[in-house]
Formats: structure tokens, sequence, C-alpha cells
């Protein structure tokens, strides 16, 4: 078996994929009768190795996501070089790396609970503070973090009362059920809120989420490939 990051790279197989990804996003965006500028794709590179993540940047992919805040600091600090790239957290944030976060990231789409609205709220003046999307169980699962739909008024008001501006939501739809349903709950919630940043669908529903009114399109595995399990 080869070493994760020893993989050879195929620019060739990194521009298909991508422009079959960028393809039905287009269509479902026409689909759904909204313009193209309303729906960005979100290269999810989580445990991906740097030359690889290279490749779409030289196809000129700019909006990234990972999910750990250590493996991106690691793999960014030398990607990012020169370069005007948009990341994003994914991934649950321990408060205890909130800091770092905040250095690392241009927006935390993890925002999932009061003691973590809290110490960012701690670090909200920090150049560059990231934007703050707020994630939404959606789906009322006890293993997913996230804000239950029914408690997200408190939680917003909580937020902006600690001087935090919320930017977006985003959810991760149960894996056993009909995702549509909750796509459309959650842009209903954005809505509510005056939200305009919708952050649901991964690489096997994005279309269906664009239907629906996400704005951020979250996609790994029809980019990068399959992800060693870990
Ligand atoms: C890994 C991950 C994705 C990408 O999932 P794929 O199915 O590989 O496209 C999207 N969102 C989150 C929160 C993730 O952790």
């Amino acid at each position: 078996m080869q070493h994760p990051g020893t993989e050879k790279i195929d620019p060739q197989l990194c521009e298909t994929r991508l422009q079959n990804v960028q393809a039905e996003i287009e269509a479902a965006t026409i689909a759904a009768g909204r313009a193209a500028s309303e729906v960005t794709l979100l290269a999810i590179s989580k445990t991906k190795p740097a030359a690889l993540i290279e490749a779409f940047m030289d196809l000129g992919v700019r909006h990234f996501g990972e999910n750990r805040v250590q493996e991106a600091a690691e793999k960014w600090s030398a990607l990012r070089a020169n370069r005007e790239i948009e990341l994003h957290l994914v991934g649950p944030l321990q408060t205890n790396k909130v800091k770092q976060a905040v250095a690392v990231f241009d927006v935390i789409q993890t925002l999932d609970r009061e003691k973590l609205a809290r110490v960012l709220a701690q670090h909200k003046d920090a150049p560059g503070f990231p934007k703050l999307y707020i994630q939404v169980n959606s789906g009322a699962e006890p293993q997913k973090s996230g804000i239950l739909p029914q408690d997200l008024t408190e939680f917003y008001a909580f937020c902006t009362q600690l001087g935090l501006t919320i930017d977006g939501v985003m959810s991760i739809p149960p894996v056993d059920a009909p995702a549509e349903p909750h796509f459309k709950l959650l842009a209903e919630r954005a809505a509510h809120f005056g939200l305009s940043n919708v952050s649901m669908g991964m690489s096997n529903d994005f279309a269906s989420a664009i239907a629906c009114g996400a704005t951020h399109v979250r996609v790994g595995t029809a980019l990068f490939g399959a992800r060693e399990s870990k």
C-alpha cells in the first residue's frame, strides 16, 4: 500500500473530475433558475496531500474546506502563499483550538454550542477574524453536533449578544434518510434570519442541495477521490 501523500498525481484526472462537478453545479443552478454566481464550490481537501490540492489550485479552485485545525494549519501555511484562498473549517472545533482556528480559517462553519460562541467572542477583534456559520443539527441526531432547529432563535440571539456576527448556516443531514427536507429546512431558517450563506450538499447530493437553495456545496470525494478510512 502506498503512503498517503506519495500517490502519483494525475492532473488530467483532476481536471476531468473538476469539470464534471462544475458541470453538475451549473446544470443544477440553471435548473433552479438561479444565477451561477450564487453557488460556490468548496473543495473539501481533508486528509489529502498538499500536492493534490495544488493540482486543483492550478485549475483555478480557490475555496477549500478542512475538518481539522491542526492538519489545516500544517498544510495551508505553505499552500496559501501569495494566493487568494478562502479556507473554511467544516469539522468540530474544540475551544482550546479556537485561537489557532481564528488565525488559519476565513470561515468557521461549525459554530455549534454556547461555550464555543463565548470563546470565539474573546477573539472577535483579532485581525482577519473569520466569518461564522451556525451548524444546525437538522435531523436532531444525538451523535451529531449542531444546534437543534427549534433552538436556533435563542442561539442566534445569544451569539449576537456576545457581539458575534453570524453569516450563514450549515448542516450535515442524516445519511439514512432523504436529504431534501433537511436542505429545505436549512434554507428556510437561513431566510428567516436574513442569512445569505447556506452550506449544504456533499459529493452525493449537491445538485439537490442547490435546488433547495445551497450557496456553498462541500465536495470532497467527487474531486479528490475516496479518502482512506482511518
Ligand atoms: C468530508 C466532508 C464533506 C465532503 O464529503 P464528500 O462526501 O467526500 O464530498 C462535506 N462536509 C463535511 C462537513 C465533511 O466533513
